[in-house]
């Protein structure tokens, strides 16, 4: 079969299966930052891309699809349950996130990461050409790259974390840290969105005996490099769609729907409870109650986004901001007028922008956060720069984006004071403060992360 000198492997394949009217089965292009951040590299290398497709029993055959070569991987029920609900969302997801819920650990689900690792790998090693390029992305595959070494050490093989890398403390309590440490230090290239994300990683190799200078460690005499890219988004398609005609008219009529002068606050987040969404809440459930904003005068768009339902945590926490949502709607809104829009749904990208152009403060209150995406499109959308985004110095983008208005979420009364701040702060500095995030951001999209991380990586050797 054929072989491929550049391979990217990820838990989920960049394209949702659809059933036409007809029953005709159709593959599409799914959303999300992932697919877009790669398929662009994926498709100039003429690469393929390895990853689960959705869906329990055997996999669909590979593919062509728009210039990328797509390789299904199969999992059972009960590697879905223990592989990817199990393992990576209940153990490592949690734990990666500062433990802001209590990660659970069972030894059944550690054997199907590892099996379904096991599988990644060998898909790799067979697509992959004499010396290729593999990039293995995220928390579901971390045991890939060493496997991958052992069948194919021809290849250089990069490793990239979305999420957070924790600290040391609570990396440790993963009853096998060993085989994870030695999992990614299986590739040439450990990538990391913050550099203290690289700091932990290297400060754990002094547990296997190892000795790291800088940002490298050798292992059997190889060169293992952990550095920070922080990750970004696609620039030019955000400024596109922030200038359709369409969108405009649409954001226009979302303003209008909420009551014409009502100024909008607008939340952008998975359904997940890294997020920071009761937080938000309450600070905002306060402000009303204090009158120091009224339901005359502002409304919060929350846009929550269904995700990873059948994991009892996600389901108990849409619960809680069902309950808040309902109590603070119920306590200050009146007949037509609903201080909260609380919509349980997933909205394309001409409707999210259209948001993002109605929207006067974005809110993004993470209590943890690899990057956080949201707050970069929002930045990239406001092509003005009017706007004022509330971004929690737990994410990623905090880093890149000092002109946002800081918070710390657990700190209640600090966020009440940064809606406040962002509501009234004088049109003038708001716009310095978004031109120079816009700059930032628009230096530093996308394309360029990609870049980065596969020159750093660079070619093989021979
Ligand atoms: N998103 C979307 N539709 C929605 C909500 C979100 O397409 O209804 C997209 C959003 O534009 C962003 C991504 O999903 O590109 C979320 O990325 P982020 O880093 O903010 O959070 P994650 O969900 O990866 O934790």
């Amino acid at each position: 079969s054929e072989q491929y000198r550049f391979v990217v492997v990820a838990n989920r394949l960049p394209v949702d299966e659809i059933v036409d009217d007809d029953g005709k089965r159709a593959w599409t292009r799914s959303p999300g930052g992932l697919v877009s951040a790669l398929q662009p590299t994926v498709r100039a290398r003429r690469g393929a891309w390895i990853g689960w497709a959705g869906g329990t029993g055997e996999a669909p055959e590979p593919f062509a699809l728009d210039g990328m070569w797509l390789h299904p991987i199969a999992l059972t029920q009960q590697e879905l349950d223990h592989y990817y609900e199990g393992e990576s969302n209940a153990t490592i997801w949690p734990l990666y996130h500062d433990a802001v819920e209590t990660p659970a650990f069972h030894r059944h689900w550690r054997e199907a990461y590892r099996r379904v690792n096991q599988r990644f790998a060998e898909a790799a090693a067979e697509l992959a050409a004499p010396g290729a390029v593999v990039w293995v992305h995220d928390y579901q595959l971390q045991l890939v790259p060493a496997m991958l070494r052992e069948l194919r050490p021809d290849l250089r093989i990069g490793f990239f974390l979305h999420i957070p890398f924790p600290p040391v403390e609570l990396f440790m309590q993963l009853p096998w840290r060993t085989q994870i440490l030695k999992g990614l230090l299986g590739a040439d290239l450990v990538g990391f969105q913050r550099p203290g994300g690289a700091e932990n990683f290297l400060r754990l190799t002094h547990n296997l005996g190892l000795e790291p200078e800088g940002d490298r460690v050798v292992v059997d005499g190889r060169t293992v490099t952990a550095r920070a890219f922080p990750i970004s988004i696609d620039v030019d398609e955000m400024e596109k769609l922030a200038a359709d005609p369409h969108i405009r008219q649409r954001a226009k009529q979302l303003s209008e729907e909420l009551g014409g002068h009502r100024r909008l606050l607008l939340g952008v987040d998975r359904l997940d409870y890294t997020k920071g969404i009761e937080h938000r809440l309450k600070a905002y459930r306060e402000l009303l109650a204090e009158g120091r904003l009224s339901n005359q005068d502002v409304a919060l768009v929350q846009v929550a986004t269904p995700s990873r339902l059948r994991v009892a945590q996600y389901r108990q926490l849409r619960e809680r901001v069902e309950r808040e949502v309902g109590r603070i709607n119920g306590e200050f809104g009146e007949v037509g007028l609903a201080p909260v829009h609380y919509l349980f749904r997933s909205y394309d990208r001409e409707e999210l922008l259209a948001l993002y152009l109605a929207a006067d403060v974005m809110v993004v209150t993470p209590l943890r956060d690899g990057m956080n995406l949201v707050a970069k499109e929002y930045v990239a959308a406001r092509t003005d720069n009017s706007g004022a985004l509330v971004l929690s110095e737990f994410t990623g983008a905090a880093a890149e984006l000092p002109e946002a208005f800081g918070v710390n979420p657990h700190d209640v009364d600090g966020l009440k004071e940064a809606f406040v701040a962002a509501l009234e702060t004088p049109a003038e500095e708001l716009g310095e403060r978004m031109r120079r995030m816009r700059e930032h951001v628009c230096a530093h999209d996308v394309g360029r992360w990609a870049r980065e991380f596969l020159d750093a990586l660079g070619e093989p050797p021979g």
